[in-house]
């Protein structure tokens, strides 16, 4: 707070309270040094809404990051969050110690995981403690069936699965190794399977997702099989611009692992939960995983929680060899913590009370339909999505291949246009993202469309602008 309100007298930042510069190295964000930063504070939340510290209203069109799944203001989650830590704010659960929200949200995921049997749940706060977890159960479970040499991991350009060092090198986007020494020399990565940007000539969707399959095959076979432990894929690839899968990709893609006894890790973090309008990408996909990451709307982002789902064969082998390897050395302290499991516990019971997958389904066509009615904008080359998730991709005469010059920063533009609209959403490059709460309203999705048309007309006047130049 003091910080915040150090130099309230300066004028001009877009807040109007003048927070230049801050004490915060933050994160995701630019020339954090500079003296002149000048951050949007968002200070209050309301069901789809966030107001910043001035008042001012914005329809919060990524759920905060893809997370706020039952929105800003749920009280039943509040109360959840109150009467645990009324009775138990803290234990953990290190050396068969344990606390009943944990065990008893364990069970409930579980039996919410339908896509196919899995046996044990271990808790993480995030998403990339998740995916981290993920590599050192695959890499303990080849130790304990003795293939020391099987522990590569192959993840896919354009994939986002976190920034801690593991995850970060798991993702498949290049800012998040550039500077770091990233990826670790264990991460391999195989194509983006992004049909509409990288298909051949006439190459149909299935022959694309061949072709993918194929290729990751090959490179299997170039590593060799025995080096390859795991393979790592979001359903609906989220940060890395909302890219669907092609037809049949995914079944194309377990053929092959299956054919080198490669683990499928399915990263649920923003899919999970029923975002895509299935409770699980697994669900929609027909994905049979032996390792799940989940987080985000497990806890409709209340609490910082994240849960990795683990199969019956990799539970099996860890605990059938936990006498030769001894005690599985892993966990945090705030793993499976009570108020976070509480909290996640009550969101599971909402969803299920409300039918949430269904709610999605019915809401997403006007949400889908309502945006992609902008396909045909000179400046927009693609919209994309399923459920309440949907990308836009600006590019020139509709082409892949025609970018923009980066220095336009057309896709900042756009984002900056919807901030001053009244909307929140995500850039990256010229790509632009929406994932809104579960909850937003057939109303809110009209705004939505409303504001996402204003500021398309505006970006279309932009590049009008800067063509001219
Ligand atoms: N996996 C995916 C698919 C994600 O979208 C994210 C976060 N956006 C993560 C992992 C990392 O989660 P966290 O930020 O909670 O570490």
């Amino acid at each position: 707070e003091a910080s915040l309100q150090r130099d309230n007298s300066s004028t001009g930042s877009r807040n109007g309270q003048g927070f230049k510069g801050h004490d915060m190295l933050a994160p995701f964000t630019a020339g954090w040094q500079a003296a002149d930063l000048n951050p949007l504070v968002i200070a209050k939340s309301k069901g789809s809404y966030v107001y910043d510290v001035n008042g001012k209203k914005y329809l919060d069109s990524l759920a905060g990051l893809w997370c706020t799944s039952l929105g800003g203001s749920e009280p039943r989650l509040v109360a959840a969050a109150m009467a645990q830590l009324n009775t138990l704010p803290f234990y953990h659960s290190f050396w068969n110690r344990t606390t009943k929200p944990s065990l008893d949200l364990a069970k409930e995921i579980l039996e919410i995981f339908t896509a196919r049997k899995m046996a044990k749940v271990f808790f993480s706060n995030s998403g990339s403690e998740a995916n981290d977890t993920q590599v050192k159960l695959v890499w303990y479970y080849n130790n304990a069936l003795g293939r020391p040499n099987k522990k590569k991991i192959i993840a896919r350009s354009k994939s986002y699965h976190g920034s801690t060092l593991i995850s970060a090198s798991l993702s498949g986007l290049p800012a998040l190794h550039q500077k770091f020494d990233l990826p670790a020399p264990f991460v391999l990565h195989t194509d983006c399977p992004h049909y509409w940007r990288y298909r051949l000539p006439g190459e149909t969707e299935e022959e694309f997702s061949s072709r993918l399959a194929k290729s990751l095959e090959s490179l299997i076979l170039a590593e060799g099989p025995e080096t390859i432990a795991a393979f790592i894929a979001e359903p609906v690839m989220g940060a890395g611009g909302v890219i669907l899968p092609p037809a049949t990709y995914f079944d194309k893609v377990q053929a092959v692992l299956k054919k080198y006894d490669i683990l499928f890790i399915a990263d649920e973090v923003i899919c999970g939960f029923g975002r895509l309008g299935a409770m699980f990408g697994c669900d929609k996909y027909d994905i049979k995983p032996d390792l799940v990451s989940t987080a985000k709307a497990l806890s409709s982002a209340y609490m910082p929680i994240g849960a990795v789902i683990v199969s019956p064969e990799v539970s099996d082998v860890i605990h059938s060899q936990s006498n030769k390897l001894g005690t599985f050395s892993h966990g945090f302290t705030y793993s499976g913590h009570p108020v976070a499991c509480a909290v996640a516990i009550e969101t599971l019971k909402i969803y299920r009370e409300r039918n949430i997958v269904e709610q999605v389904k019915n809401i997403a066509p006007r949400f889908q339909d309502g945006v992609k009615a902008f396909s045909n904008s000179p400046i927009i080359g693609e919209i994309r999505g399923t459920g309440l998730v949907l990308g836009t991709e600006f590019t020139d005469n509709k082409s892949p291949n025609n970018p923009f010059p980066p220095e336009w920063g057309i896709g900042a533009y756009f984002g900056a246009m919807c901030e001053k609209h009244g909307m929140l959403i995500r850039v990256a490059g010229d790509s632009i993202m929406m994932s809104p709460p579960f909850i937003i309203s057939p109303e809110e999705v009209d705004e939505l469309i409303s504001i996402y048309g204003k500021a398309l007309k505006d970006t279309e006047e932009r590049v009008k602008e800067l063509k001219s130049r």
